[in-house]
């Protein structure tokens, strides 16, 4: 079976580096900027949409253009990429899978990528990498690299710079170690609920930081822009925000990890998180403009991370040799799963549920886990319901799927992962 999977390092450049880094990040966000206004432009007059290679043709133009020449000191193959990951993001916008997307700014997930392969040197046994036009950068690496190179990301976040390494190998299909399944319930006062009655807590790493973060951020809006004090509070705002991310990081790993190793099946409802927590489509004349005016629920939701639960769940259950089954989420926690009796009634308050027919009672949650496992059995047996229930995703696409390279961003709209 071949497995991708990305190791992520922290970098140690020389001074020299860290500004050519910096350069090349900087030389990225222009040409997506830039490429970005000329969609934009193409769209408004009616014009047809400019493709990569059309794209591609005029970045050559730009490189050797009087006024933009300094393009040509990045390399151009990360570059390129640039113009690759607009493309992608440009047509999951029409097949209305993302928003708009947005202009690049400076700090904001500053990156590069290098997709060939040939031009990367791994030096594990001295703890170097080698990068066109950077040449031989110190990393900190923490565990082996395992696999042939596929390519690098260079990324900058709170002030340290990163590199991923996406690799390639053959691996033993893998003998699930587990045989039991285990339904689960996610909602916002438990995280998650399983059919055994077991739970998790909710991720409140967002809301124990928000107050800190809001006083940061107030604080930094009365500072003069770019002074060096509003630096600092920017600063601070950064470590909050990376101090968040690492929390709910740690903690879903951790969940999907356990899970994944003690039970070969796992069934989950197919909630649509992405349509939950999307408040507005953007639109071309008005990209992403309601996003901010996100409900309670709907910043629950992004908190919790469910959507990068279930994509983890997802990919560590293939590499188990374990599997994920979807099930409609309809009456889940309305139907009595002794009597099977649905009735809204059954459920009167938010975590209570008592059956009006045969009077079986417990924690709403845990009962919609025990149903959800019920028909993750049904679908798994005998193809119940399979116009509507359809396993997590084709097999081959998740044994393939990549360890996260990045963190999943903690913007508004979940935008295709990379
Ligand atoms: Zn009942």
């Amino acid at each position: 079976m071949q497995r991708l999977q990305a190791f992520k390092y922290e970098l140690r450049p020389d001074g020299q580096q860290e500004r050519q880094m910096r350069r090349f990040a900087g030389s990225c966000r222009f040409v997506f900027n830039k490429a970005l206004a000329l969609h934009k432009e193409r769209y408004e007059r009616g014009q047809k949409k400019l493709g990569y290679a059309g794209l591609c043709k005029l970045l050559t133009e730009w490189r050797g253009s009087m006024e933009t020449a300094w393009l040509a000191d990045a390399p151009v193959h990360p570059l390129q990429q640039t113009l690759k990951d607009l493309e992608r993001a440009y047509s999951n916008f029409f097949a209305k899978r993302a928003a708009f997307p947005r202009f690049k700014k400076k700090g904001q997930r500053d990156s590069f990528r290098y997709p060939d392969a040939k031009q990367i040197k791994l030096d594990q046994a001295s703890s170097r990498i080698f990068l066109p036009k950077l040449g031989w950068l110190r990393l900190r690496l923490s565990r082996p690299v395992l696999g042939s190179l596929c390519n690098a990301t260079v990324s900058l976040s709170s002030g340290k710079w990163f590199v991923s390494i996406q690799t390639e190998r053959e691996v033993e299909p893998p003998i699930p170690q587990a045989s039991s399944a285990v339904g689960i319930d996610v909602g916002v006062a438990r995280f998650a609920t399983f059919s055994d009655g077991s739970y998790l807590e909710p991720l409140a790493s967002f809301k124990k930081h928000e107050a800190r973060l809001r006083r940061y951020q107030r604080a930094m809006s009365r500072k003069t822009k770019f002074s060096s004090n509003w630096k600092k509070s920017k600063a601070k705002v950064q470590r909050i925000h990376t101090r968040i991310g690492n929390a709910r990081r740690d903690y879903l790993h951790k969940a999907t990890t356990a899970i994944s190793q003690n039970h070969a099946m796992v069934v989950i409802e197919d909630l649509q998180v992405r349509n939950m927590s999307k408040s507005a489509k953007g639109s071309a004349e008005q990209p992403g403009n309601n996003v901010r005016a996100k409900s309670g629920l709907n910043k629950a939701i992004l908190d919790q991370g469910w959507f990068e639960f279930r994509r983890q769940l997802e990919y560590k259950l293939a590499w188990k040799g374990g599997m994920l089954i979807a099930v409609p989420p309809h009456n889940t926690s309305r139907t009595c799963p002794e009597c099977g009796c649905v009735s809204a009634d059954n459920r009167r308050a938010q975590a209570v549920f008592r059956c009006v027919e045969c009077g079986r009672e417990g924690h709403a949650d845990h009962i919609g886990a025990i149903n959800i496992l019920a028909r993750g059995h049904r679908v798994a047996a005998c193809g119940e319901d399979v116009s509507r229930a359809r396993p997590a995703r084709a097999k081959r696409a998740a044994s393939v799927k990549q360890e996260p390279a990045e963190a999943t961003p903690s913007s508004h709209v979940l935008v295709g992962a990379p």
